[in-house]
């Protein structure tokens, strides 16, 4: 391993087959494990947002800005009753499940039931690249897998061809590996280009089976892609981690409205709000509060 492959989470970006293909990889194990210890989610729970988290993560790697974002939201009818997941174009991401203790099912001795878990509903990505609407496209859920999901949406929505490869493992400790892969065809590859990676992607193991085995993000795309000239371009440490502010908040509270504000602002002990993506205490005062009321005041004075 040397100094280019760390040894904690990152994603991989690379160019393969003379330009055709491009591929990330990455390892979230770290990440997914924050997650659980923020939310104390079940195992169900854990494997489908860390899954999401995992995708996001590499979607967001195409944001050109640091501040720039995309948010996958996951709306379904399964125990886990919807998703949310924010990655940044600093390679953070948070995310946090309606519902985040379930009863663990399988699919097979040690093979989660995410599918099931998740159940039909639909999947939105928003890219918030700074401009005035941001971008939205919605498909439904084709198994809930997540995998599938989003390859689903990058095919249908953004007419991308994208095999995606998404695992989290748990272990009675929690989170023992995680990570992903996605690989796209560029527009020009062609149907050869296409067969060939459908090729290569059928019967490639589990993200988590290899990350298990020590594969590490690089050597996940060297197998999978099997082309001595790819080209590794950037790898971009990643982690779980939350851009709440007190600003954000009190933001967040001047949106609720006039009347809503007084009504909080009447209580001697004011506020306290919670961060639902990290769990952070707001405290607002009710002196705090009154200022907010009289700010909205003066704006609206002067309009
Ligand atoms: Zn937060």
């Amino acid at each position: 391993m040397n100094q280019n492959e760390p040894a904690g989470d990152y994603i991989v970006r690379a160019i393969a087959r003379q330009g055709t293909i491009r591929a990330f990889a990455c390892r979230t194990t770290e990440t997914c494990r924050e997650a659980v210890r923020v939310h104390q989610l079940s195992p169900l729970a854990s494997a489908a947002l860390g899954r999401l988290m995992s995708g996001v993560l590499m979607l967001a790697r195409d944001l050109k800005r640091a501040e720039d974002s995309i948010t996958a939201i996951i709306h379904c009818q399964g125990p886990l009753q919807g998703l949310t997941v924010i990655g940044e174009g600093d390679a953070t991401v948070r995310g946090l499940v309606s519902q985040p203790v379930v009863e663990t099912r399988y699919i097979r001795p040690g093979k989660l039931d995410v599918g099931s878990a998740v159940g039909a509903g639909t999947l939105t990505i928003i890219r918030d690249l700074g401009l005035k609407e941001p971008y939205a496209g919605k498909v439904r859920l084709v198994s809930g897998e997540i995998a599938e999901d989003l390859t689903y949406y990058l095919a249908v929505s953004e007419q991308i061809p994208t095999a995606v490869s998404l695992g989290v493992s748990l272990d009675q400790q929690g989170v023992r590996l995680a990570g992903g892969l996605m690989v796209q065809l560029m527009p020009d590859a062609g149907d050869e280009a296409a067969a060939w990676l459908e090729q290569r992607v059928a019967g490639f193991p589990e993200i988590s089976y290899l990350l298990g085995e020590g594969f590490n993000p690089h050597q996940i795309l060297d197998l999978l892609l099997g082309d001595p000239e790819i080209r590794y371009l950037e790898v971009t440490p990643c982690a779980y981690a939350c851009h709440c502010t007190r600003d954000r908040m009190e933001r967040n509270l001047i949106t609720l409205g006039r009347s809503e504000l007084e009504k909080m602002a009447a209580d001697p002990n004011g506020i306290q709000l919670e961060c639902h993506f990290c769990n952070q205490h707001y405290h607002f005062s009710q002196a705090a509060l009154q200022n907010l009321l009289q700010a909205l005041t003066a704006n609206a004075d002067g309009d």
